[in-house]
C-alpha cells in the first residue's frame, strides 16, 4: 500500500460507456479499457474502495430505439443490457491487472453477475473487491448517473468521481463555445437552476438532498481519478 493518504475511504467512480470508446465511433475500445482499468488500480492501490457504475452510451442508448419509435420500456431495456456488456469488458480489464473484483447487476444475470445485496457489496469492498455496478437501477426512464447516486448512498460512498471528457462544469459546453468559463465549485442548486449538463436532474436532486458531493473531473488526463481521490483541486466540486 501506498504512503499517500487518500482524502476519501469509499467512492463510486461513474464512468460513461463513452468514456470505453477511444476513438471508436461505437462498441468498446480493449486498449482504452485496460488503461482506465490501470488507473482504477492505481486508486486501490492507495488503499482506497472503489465501486463503479458503468454507463452503456456507447453501445446503445434508450433514446436511439425511442427516437426510432419504439417504446421506451423496451428501448431502455436495451440501454441496460448494453451497460452489462461494458460490466464484462470493464471486469475483465481490471482482473488482467491482478485486482479482484465482482460485477453486480440490477438486472437479473446469475450466470453472469451478481444481484444487488447492499450488505454484501459493503462485505466485497471491505475485503479489497473492486465492484463493478451495471444495468443502473434496473428500470426504465433513469439513466446510470441516478444509479450512481443511489447506489452511492446506499453503500456510504463518501463521493461521486464523475468522469466526463472536459476538465469539470463550464458556464456552457467548453467543446461548442469558447467564451464558456470553468466552475472550481457550485452548489447543486446552481447546477439545477442554470440547467448545467453535470448529471440529470434526478441525480443532482438525490446527492442535494442526501449531500453527498460530486466531483466533475477531465478522464482523459492520465491520473485524474486519483488526484481526485487525493484531495487535488482537479475538476469540480459540486456540493
Ligand atoms: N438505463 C435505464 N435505467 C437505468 C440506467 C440506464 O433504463 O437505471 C438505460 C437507458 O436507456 C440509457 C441506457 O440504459 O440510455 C444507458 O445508460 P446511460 O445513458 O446512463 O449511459 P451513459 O450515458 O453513462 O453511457
Amino acid at each position: 500500500m501506498s504512503q499517500l493518504k487518500p482524502t476519501y475511504e469509499r467512492v463510486l467512480l461513474k464512468l460513461s460507456g463513452e468514456s470505453l470508446l477511444g476513438n471508436l465511433p461505437r462498441g468498446i475500445d480493449f486498449e482504452r479499457t485496460r488503461s482506465i482499468a490501470q488507473e482504477i488500480k492505481d486508486v486501490y492501490e492507495l488503499g482506497v474502495q472503489v465501486a463503479i457504475m458503468i454507463g452503456g452510451g456507447n453501445i446503445f442508448r434508450g433514446a436511439e430505439g425511442t427516437n426510432a419509435g419504439m417504446e421506451r420500456s423496451a428501448a431502455d431495456q436495451m440501454g441496460l443490457l448494453a451497460t452489462i456488456i461494458n460490466g464484462i469488458a470493464l471486469q475483465d480489464a481490471l482482473e488482467r491487472e491482478g485486482v479482484f473484483t465482482r460485477h453486480i447487476s440490477a438486472l437479473e444475470i446469475k450466470a453472469v453477475a451478481e444481484p444487488f445485496i447492499r450488505r454484501r457489496v459493503i462485505r466485497h469492498l471491505e475485503k479489497g473487491r473492486i465492484i463493478i455496478f451495471s444495468a443502473g437501477i434496473g428500470s426504465p426512464y433513469f439513466t446510470t448517473d441516478t444509479a450512481a447516486a443511489l447506489r452511492a448512498l446506499e453503500i456510504r460512498a463518501q463521493v461521486i468521481l464523475k468522469a466526463t471528457k472536459v476538465d469539470g462544469v463550464y458556464s456552457a459546453d467548453p467543446l461548442v463555445d469558447k467564451t464558456a468559463t470553468k466552475f472550481d465549485s457550485i452548489r447543486y442548486l446552481d447546477v439545477l437552476n442554470l440547467g448545467l449538463k453535470v448529471m440529470d436532474a434526478t441525480a443532482i436532486s438525490l446527492c442535494k438532498d442526501n449531500d453527498l458531493p460530486i466531483i466533475v473531473f477531465n478522464l482523459n488526463q492520465k491520473g485524474n481519478i486519483k488526484r481526485a481521490v487525493l484531495g487535488e483541486a482537479i475538476g469540480t466540486k459540486v456540493n
